[in-house]
């Protein structure tokens, strides 16, 4: 945890002490697949941030080529939990596990039914009970998390909407989970918009103009556009120089990350031209935070 600034100088070093600000994520990679470039901006600005990683990611399947080796997939609890270790590090963020195990990405059709105990197949109010006591412990201002759809359908990443979505409303509450510690209201709850079309859109149109190979054309041309689904994005993010730590973040994750694959097949330059922000939709504010606002804090009182 940062220090408490103690005198002027160390207040502009570190502007906003004091704000906290908690990021709920399915699997050790995806706080730093989404997201991670405000993550780091807010870290700088002294905003202590915790990530909830609800799963060990015990079910990912090995992404890189050059990690795809019997004695990795023998130990990728372990490696995962390292890799995650790795990133928090450079994302100057705190980190709890919330201790669930992985649903995997069902492959098949029909698709197959959960595998037993897994995190998707835990009732909601089970499953809300340890991160409202994260809640109530770490006393976030700002709860960010996924959008009903899981930004992409993964089982754990719908879960992971329902369960936050779920404590952001009880950890306020007196009445409910009375045994997880003192209640504590969070002001604004916000949902990632990271992987929007219209983004993808504009980075695709700003490659083949440079004369560069796009990697996004296949998945546009399957990807209808759904203008009212963009219109929910509320709240743009300047960071794009944290982007660089963003893509330290991302290569920590070695088992997830291809450093030779799509991450990273878009000049940081471009992308810092084209779409120097990060996207999120306000959807609860407990704070007078009119829209559209460039800031997760927008409304919020300065602490101190
Ligand atoms: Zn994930």
């Amino acid at each position: 945890m940062p220090e408490e600034p103690s005198d002027d100088r160390s207040r502009a070093a570190h502007p906003r002490a004091g704000l906290r600000l908690m990021h709920v994520h399915a699997h050790p990679d995806d706080e730093s697949s989404k997201g991670a470039a405000s993550t780091a901006k807010y870290v700088a600005e002294g905003v202590d941030v915790h990530v909830v990683t609800c799963t060990g990611g015990e079910r990912g399947s090995i992404l890189n080529p050059k990690m795809d080796r019997p004695e990795i997939l023998a130990n990728i609890t372990e490696i995962r939990r390292q890799e995650m270790e790795r990133a928090r590090d450079i994302l100057g963020v705190t980190q709890d596990w919330l201790g669930f195990v992985d649903s995997g990405w069902p492959e098949g059709d029909p698709k197959p039914p959960l595998p037993e105990g897994c995190f998707a197949s835990v009732p909601v109010e089970e499953a809300a009970e340890p991160l409202v006591r994260l809640i109530r412990s770490f006393r976030p201002h700002v709860v960010t998390t996924y959008d009903e759809r899981g930004g992409y359908p993964h089982p754990d990443h719908i879960m992971c909407h329902r369960v936050s979505v779920a404590a952001f409303e009880a950890a306020g509450d007196p009445a409910r989970y009375p045994d997880a510690g003192e209640p504590w209201q969070p002001l604004k709850l916000y949902y990632h918009h990271s992987f929007n079309r219209p983004r993808m859109q504009a980075l695709h149109d700003a490659m083949i103009e440079h004369g560069l190979e796009s990697p996004w054309a296949e998945r546009l041309a399957e990807w209808k556009p759904e203008p009212e689904w963009d219109a929910r994005i509320t709240t743009q993010v300047e960071c794009a120089d944290y982007f660089g730590v963003r893509d330290q973040a991302l290569l920590a994750h070695a088992t997830q990350i291809d450093p030779d694959g799509m991450w990273f097949a878009i000049p940081r330059e471009l992308q810092e031209k084209v779409w120097p922000h990060e996207d999120f939709e306000l959807v609860v504010s407990h704070v007078d935070s009119p829209t559209p606002e460039s800031d997760l804090f927008a409304g919020v009182a300065d602490p101190s």
